[in-house]
């Protein structure tokens, strides 16, 4: 049964080329394990805690994001293994992102959340914060970080235009900073943005990744 709506999903991102992240917050390792012989590899965590309980018992071929809210403190926890942080909303966060993957002799991958919502609750830079960091000299000074994309969530409702206009504000910033900070760089690449609810409709809003949790595991 979950595999049958795996398989559903995977087949509608494949024609877009869009990657999907399985988001497995409170769900049990067994329910991973599942997945992941299907052939699922992305796995997106949202608590520290949880993600390194999660990386320490499962298969090291598992590729974690983490998507949630980072708190400056526990970035030294997930550094020596996280593949992409989602959740990149200031320029003190990033600077211990690149001070501990330095540590780890690694490279990380990095989002830029924007808040795009109509709603006080979600994190996130607006583009006047974003642009301040990215022309910080103390950015331009990182080595062991790299801006892939940006991430956003969109308002919690049924309300489809206001959604739209949001996944659609998401990608023209996504446009606006590519043209001016990252013309040369292949890398910077991702919008993530698109959940259970609102996937069908990021995709046609220009998504390249998708955080899907419900839908795939069962309600939390
Ligand atoms: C929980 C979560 C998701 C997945 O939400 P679903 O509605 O279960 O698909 C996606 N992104 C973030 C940041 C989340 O915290």
């Amino acid at each position: 049964m979950a595999n049958d709506i795996l398989n559903k999903v995977i087949e509608q991102l494949k024609p877009k080329n869009v990657t999907l992240v399985a988001v497995s917050k409170t769900k049990p390792n067994e329910a991973i394990l599942e997945m992941y012989n299907e052939g699922q590899r992305i796995f997106g965590e949202n608590r520290v805690q949880e993600l390194t309980d999660k990386y320490e018992a499962l298969p090291k071929d598992i590729q974690w994001h983490l998507i949630g809210h980072l708190q400056t403190n526990k970035v030294k926890y997930i550094a020596p293994f996280v593949t992409m942080i989602h959740s990149i909303d200031s320029l003190k966060l990033l600077k211990e992102v690149n001070k501990r993957a330095k540590q780890n002799d690694r490279i990380i991958d990095c989002l830029l959340q924007m808040h795009i919502a109509d709603e006080d609750t979600k994190f996130g830079l607006d583009k006047q914060e974003v642009t301040e960091l990215l022309e910080s000299e103390t950015y331009q000074n990182f080595e062991n970080i790299r801006i892939v994309g940006v991430m956003g969530m969109a308002t919690f409702t049924d309300d489809i235009q206001q959604v739209r206009q949001e996944f659609q504000n998401l990608k023209s910033i996504f446009d606006n900073l590519k043209s001016t900070y990252f013309n040369t760089q292949d890398s910077f690449k991702e919008i993530s943005m698109g959940m259970s609810g609102d996937y069908e409709l990021a995709m046609e809003e220009g998504s390249t990744m998708v955080r899907i949790g419900s839908l795939l595991f069962g309600k939390r």
